[in-house]
């Protein structure tokens, strides 16, 4: 029973059962015929099977024999003809798809020869021409169909099963990760993978022997198969390796759940030979995503997930970063994830400086959102914002990094930190919203902030995709004293028509020109020429990403005013950051 392998019916079908063949054993046929006559004269014959009692049951079509087989406790079918409902071969093929571990030996008519081969073909384990048999023919073939039947089965189970801990083994784990993989968009749901690895069972073997290491290992496997539901696979794919795969994930909590329940299982110490042992796992967990479809990239990126976990301590699991599955759909119940952040404490903003490469005088603060996620840790906001675009969330959240960086600036300002910009990345769902500029109306005064320390970052693609009623959006903001940068500058189009056009007092170069300008003629002349239109236009032209004293040099040629990046200070909380600030006021000459 290949199916058996999973939890549940782990214990039960660790191995195929092996039993003598001549022992006397009360045999229960089905006998599959619709004629009369024959249906007697065969049950005659399997009473006289030499060695055996036998029950003999009658059914008169396929339909009737499946349902009977539902039931079980069957150990051969014996197939006739005159069905109501199929020829001979159709039965042979519904019996042997519904019930696959039952034996079949067909009665062809005379001369049937072609029939009974096809038969066998079909699945049927052998055949035999009813106009010659009698008791020992029909006894030997269902012996033979018995024996055949358990071989069979026994050579799925060693391609199939781990011989040590009776657990799916590598094949059949990639079959069936294969098979979720395939079905998982029909269920518009994902597959998660989790690679489990034992910490230090090396020693166990190095110490206690192979014999202890084995007997682990097979306690560690029931452990297992009980934090699953039935239906899931845990399979042994190698030493002390193992893996699960759940379906019908729709939440990270779905996987997430059931590898804290495996951490939690290596709780209690193992015994083994009556000593105590305790051991624990690292287990790293991947979700299925659009692009993340093949087994092997699923065990590769929960490998990689484990390998993460053993590093920051064992003993406890790792959810795969490298897919964007947290920005790709429907895993998360946004909606309250994103509520729960908020009222949690969870979100939230960093802030990274922006100085004047003239004299080092501090212009701005960039505010940065973060979110600490209990699970995933601490995340930029590359991860979670586009999912929170596509659940409609960012407009609240969005909201809530305005008034927080509004109310800190004001604080800085009050407390004499200096007199600068905070500025805000917007995203396009709030410019869109009429409502827009009414909120940072109220925003400005709900905190005092003058409306000159704001500043509001905003990309090019915002502006080509609504461009009328962006335009009117930023005469707004405009109107209210608020200053507009144009983020990531050079990336998206770079029309010149939106400088023209939009009321944009700053241009930010985007950091992959930064980053290759020492490097690349071609990113110092872009950056040369943005740095050129910025000051005939008037614009202040700030450079992101700045890493380098030499960038720094260059920019400064090159007329660039100021810069933001590494160079300075990284992003940081905003308690973090005033130190940053203290220290630049201890050291600055007055
Ligand atoms: P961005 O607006 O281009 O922000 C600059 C990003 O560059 C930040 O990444 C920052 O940490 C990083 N960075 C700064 N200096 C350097 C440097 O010297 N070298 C390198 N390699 N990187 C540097 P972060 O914080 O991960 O933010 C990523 C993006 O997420 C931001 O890109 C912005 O588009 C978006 N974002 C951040 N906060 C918010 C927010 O509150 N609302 C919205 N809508 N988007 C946000
Ligand atoms: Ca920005
Ligand atoms: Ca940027």
């Amino acid at each position: 029973m290949v199916r058996a392998a999973t939890k549940g019916t782990l214990k039960r079908i660790a191995r195929p059962a092996v039993t003598s063949v001549g022992a006397p054993w009360r045999r229960r046929i089905l006998l599959v015929e619709g004629s009369d006559p024959d249906a007697c004269s065969v049950t005659g014959l399997i009473g006289c099977i030499e060695g055996w009692t036998s029950d003999v049951v009658r059914a008169r079509s396929i339909a009737d024999a499946r349902e009977r087989l539902s039931g079980g406790g069957f150990d051969a079918v014996l197939l006739g003809g005159g069905l109501p409902d199929g020829e001979e071969v159709d039965a042979v093929v519904a019996i042997s798809v519904a019930v696959p571990e039952i034996p079949i030996v067909a009665l062809t008519d005379r001369g049937g020869g072609d029939r009974g081969l096809e038969a066998v073909q079909r699945g049927a384990q052998d055949y035999l021409d009813k106009s010659k048999i009698d008791a020992a023919a029909l006894g030997q073939a269902l012996r033979y169909a018995i024996e055949r039947k358990r071989a069979e089965a026994r050579l799925v189970y060693l391609a199939h099963y781990d011989q040590l801990t009776g657990l799916a083994n590598r094949a059949l784990f990639y079959e069936r990760l294969e098979q979720a993989l395939n079905n998982a968009p029909k269920h518009r749901s994902r597959v998660a993978v989790m690679f489990l690895d034992l910490d230090r069972f090396k020693s166990i073997n190095d110490t206690r022997g192979h014999d202890a290491g084995d007997a682990l290992l097979q306690q560690v496997a029931s452990r297992l198969a009980d934090c699953v539901r039935q239906g899931e696979t845990v399979a042994r794919i190698g030493g002390d390796e193992f893996t699960v795969l759940l379906e019908g994930v729709r939440r990270l909590d779905d996987a997430t759940i059931v590898a804290q329940r495996i951490i939690n299982a290596f709780e209690a110490p193992f015994d083994v030979g009556g000593r105590k042992m305790v051991m624990s796992t690292s287990v790293g967990v991947a979700i299925s995503a659009d692009h993340v479809r093949t087994a092997d990239l699923m065990l590769e990126r929960a490998d990689r997930a484990m390998y993460r976990a053993k590093q920051q301590g064992r003993n406890r699991f790792e959810v795969s970063q490298d897919e964007p599955d947290i920005s790709t759909g429907d895993l998360f119940d946004t909606t309250c994830e994103v509520e729960r952040a908020l009222a949690s404490g969870e979100l939230d903003v960093w802030y990274q400086p922006k100085v004047q490469v003239t004299d080092g005088r501090l212009i701005g603060m960039e505010a940065l959102l973060r979110w600490n996620h209990p699970r995933l840790g601490l995340m930029s906001p590359v991860r979670f914002i586009p999912l929170m675009e596509q659940s409609g969330m960012i407009s609240a959240v969005g909201r809530w990094v305005l008034e927080t960086a509004m109310r800190q600036m004001k604080f800085w300002l009050d407390e004499g930190f200096g007199d600068f910009r905070v500025a805000v990345n917007v995203s396009a769902q709030q410019l869109e919203d009429p409502a827009f500029v009414d909120t940072v109306r109220e925003l400005l005064e709900a905190t005092g902030l003058p409306a000159r320390n704001l500043e509001l970052e905003l990309t090019e693609s915002m502006l080509i995709d609504h461009a009328s009623r962006t335009q009117h959006v930023l005469e707004g903001l405009q109107g209210l004293g608020v200053r507009l940068a144009m983020d990531d500058f050079g990336t998206g189009y770079s029309s010149l028509s939106y400088l023209v056009n939009y009321p944009i007092d700053i241009l930010k170069i985007d950091k992959s020109f930064i980053a290759e300008l020492l490097t690349s003629p071609r990113h110092n002349a872009i950056v040369t020429a943005i740095v050129g239109l910025g000051r005939s236009l008037g614009l202040e032209i700030v450079a992101e990403g700045v890493e380098t004293m030499e960038q720094l040099e260059v920019l400064r040629e090159m007329g660039c005013r100021s810069i933001q990046g590494y160079l300075l200070s990284q992003p940081q909380a905003s308690v973090d950051i005033e130190g940053w600030l203290d220290d630049r006021t201890a050291t600055e000459p007055e």
